[in-house]
């Protein structure tokens, strides 16, 4: 049976994909792309965390301050709403898509995503999100923290120069050369990594039945049709056994 066969099979709508790996490795792509080839939702776990750091810093609150933090995050409301190629953000009812996306955001994601309480929080919001099933979840703690039964687990990874570059790529691509230096895209990168390798809750690591994926040297079709070729054998093997075992 094709893949595109599996796509419309009612087995699909059900499944769990668990995408994560460390910065730039290009979870949002595959995630995207899985998604649209699988009839799934894509859900971006990433986007609450940026949500979250952008109210922490227009609320001026510093970003070491956990009770602080935990404080505001019990007045704060987001959503994710999945569209055709990208999530909306609604950070209490405010768009704010556009606005989670820059340097100073991405650094303040990093930092706020260390705190146990916050994680707590945006994790059992994300366990809902995917309770009922058929959906690609992308981030760093998917198949070890929020859906450890998830049917399938990818874990993409890539050396951290090329991702480096390649974001460094997406960046001038939206415009003007970027101010910024493919060396700082990296040393950002890496400090970014370190940060959510070694954090006490949740670290970035593989769970121990991911697939391990490294683009280092692929091309995004090969990527693409790699993670494509694990999603489809995953459903075969379920189409085989007949059900999928609930996730959460
Ligand atoms: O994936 P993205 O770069 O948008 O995530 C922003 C930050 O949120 C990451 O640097 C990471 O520290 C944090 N994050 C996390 N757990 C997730 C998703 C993102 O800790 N599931």
């Amino acid at each position: 049976m094709s893949a595109s066969s599996f796509s419309s099979f009612p087995l699909a709508r059900k499944i769990i994909v668990a995408i994560d790996g460390p910065a730039g490795a290009g979870k949002s792509t595959i995630a995207r792309h899985l998604a649209r080839h699988f009839n799934l939702l894509n859900l971006e776990t990433g986007a609450m965390y940026r949500a979250f750091a952008l109210k922490a810093l227009r609320a001026d609150i510093p970003l070491q301050d956990s009770q602080r933090l935990e404080a505001l995050a019990a007045e704060t409301v987001i959503r994710l709403e999945p569209g055709e190629e990208d999530n909306r953000v609604l950070l209490d009812g405010e768009d704010v898509t556009g606005l989670i996306r820059n340097q100073m955001v991405t650094d303040a994601a990093s930092q706020v995503s260390v705190w146990p309480a916050i994680r707590a929080w945006l994790v059992s919001l994300q366990q809902r999100m995917g309770a009922e099933g058929g959906v690609v979840m992308e981030g760093r703690d998917i198949g070890t923290v929020v859906f450890p039964h998830a049917e399938v687990k990818i874990f993409l990874d890539a050396a951290p120069e090329v991702r480096g570059l390649r974001r460094y790529d997406q960046v001038a691509q939206l415009g003007p050369a970027p101010a910024i230096q493919p060396e700082e895209v990296i040393r950002d990168l890496r400090a970014r990594d370190e940060r959510d390798r070694n954090r006490a809750d949740s670290p970035l690591k593989p769970a121990s039945d991911a697939v391990l994926l490294d683009s280092t040297h692929l091309t995004l079709d090969e990527v693409v049709a790699a993670a494509e070729a694990i999603v489809t054998a995953k459903l075969a093997q379920l189409h085989h056994d007949g059900g999928v075992g609930h996730a959460s």
